[in-house]
């Protein structure tokens, strides 16, 4: 049922207009309303902080259908609910939680999250935005670089280091509000896919915070983001299999229709075994990415299983949407079909919330544990 929902959804709000959000690099805030009015916004948060209540099943079924259209309106929902809400709703305090979780289930405010600076990416534990006590306050200086919803987010969980450099203890979370004194976006990037998702650089220049914005204990910070990451990999599993999905859907319905030697593409076995090896490995991509958000549904650890399905989906998903350009021929190589956006839009699966290279050392790390 949610699968079908969104489906529609998505071919009605979505489909007719991305290729002028793509072109143009809009972020589609209006969209993003509608989808909190679905409880696409809040899948994940109770009912009793005015979410929607699901699972992770419910979630990465929608994210996929979302993504199956358009990967950037994917990749914010992604964002949103399982970096900024997903974080709030994991360490938040109860008063953080009534105040915040509401307003961003709803979508009535939109949720970023940052951890990245342009010097440290996937080392993130060397970040250099500092957080300064100061009485009852902590005082933020530094940038955060790549942030989805940098500018037009409402609200940010923030990571700062608040101890020595390398110290994983040395980090903590806090939650900025847009609007605060001293903190303000950056640059917007212009990006190569994933265009109608906003990402942009945020400044905080002597931003102060009450000491009641902190998550968790001050020191938890990097902790905290790790296991947000370990979540939020498996959103970005199911944005990749989305966009894998789109690509066989148009290449399927493309190759029975172009004819070539008096016959359809399909009929050669160079065209069809393309399509073979595309299902296969979606369906393989599938099967790991629910096996992660059934292991998270019933609270076991899902580290080693979501960066699997994160590096498998992602790489499957630009195998699978370069295949559809290919298959496509010229035609494919335009803005008039739709699988030029999925090529350009898949290479961010294999990069954001750490590389197909990072994943690799998580799930070794894990491997070699036994
Ligand atoms: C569209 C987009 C949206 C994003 N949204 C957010 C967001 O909302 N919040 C946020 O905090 N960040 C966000 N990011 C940042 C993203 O998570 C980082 O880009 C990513 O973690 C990689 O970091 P980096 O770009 O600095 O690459 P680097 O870390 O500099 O890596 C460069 C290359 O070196 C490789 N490499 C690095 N270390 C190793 C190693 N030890 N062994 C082997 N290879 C290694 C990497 O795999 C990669 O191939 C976003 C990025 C993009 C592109």
């Amino acid at each position: 049922m949610i699968s079908q929902t969104v489906r529609e959804f998505a071919n009605k709000h979505i489909r007719p207009k991305m290729m002028e959000w793509d072109e143009s690099q809009e972020f589609p805030v209006e969209v993003f309303k509608k989808l909190g009015e679905l409880g696409l916004m809040g899948v994940l948060v109770p009912a009793e902080y005015g979410g929607a209540g699901l699972t992770y099943t419910e979630y990465v079924t929608a994210i996929v259908e979302i993504s199956r259209v358009c990967g950037s309106i994917g990749l914010s929902m992604a964002a949103h609910n399982s970096l900024c809400t997903g974080h709030i709703l994991q360490f938040g305090t109860e008063a953080q939680k009534k105040k915040y979780l509401p307003k961003l289930a709803t979508a009535e405010w939109i949720g970023a999250w940052g951890l990245t600076e342009a010097g440290t990416g996937s080392d993130s534990m060397r970040m250099r935005c500092v957080a300064k006590k100061d009485g009852n306050d902590w005082i933020i200086n530094g940038a955060k670089n790549w942030i989805t919803h940098g500018k037009s987010g409402d609200v940010a969980v923030v990571l700062a280091r608040t101890g020595e450099l390398l110290d994983s203890k040395g980090i903590t979370s806090f939650i900025v509000e847009r609007g605060t004194p001293g903190f303000k976006a950056g640059k917007k990037e212009n990006k190569l896919g994933m265009r109608a998702s906003e990402t942009t650089e945020m400044i905080f220049e002597d931003c102060r915070v009450p000491d009641e914005n902190v998550m968790g204990k001050p020191g938890e910070g990097f902790k905290q983001a790790m296991k947000v990451l370990d979540g939020g990999r498996i959103s970005i599993a199911s944005l990749a299999l989305g966009i894998a999905k789109g690509a066989l859907d148009a290449s399927v319905k493309y190759s029975k229709e172009r004819e070539q030697f008096g016959q359809p593409i399909s009929n050669f076995q160079g065209i069809s075994f393309k399509l073979a090896d595309m299902a296969t490995e979606i369906e393989a991509a599938e099967l790991l990415t629910f096996e992660a958000a059934d292991l998270k549904n019933r609270g076991q650890s899902v580290t080693k299983v979501s960066a699997m399905a994160k590096y498998f989906a992602s790489e499957v998903c630009v195998r699978a949407s370069t295949e559809a350009v290919q298959i496509f021929g010229g035609y494919g190589y335009t803005k008039d079909f739709p699988v030029e956006k999925f090529f350009r839009d898949s290479k961010l699966c294999t990069i954001g919330e750490g590389t197909s290279e990072i994943q690799k050392m998580v799930i070794a790390r894990e491997v070699l544990k036994n």
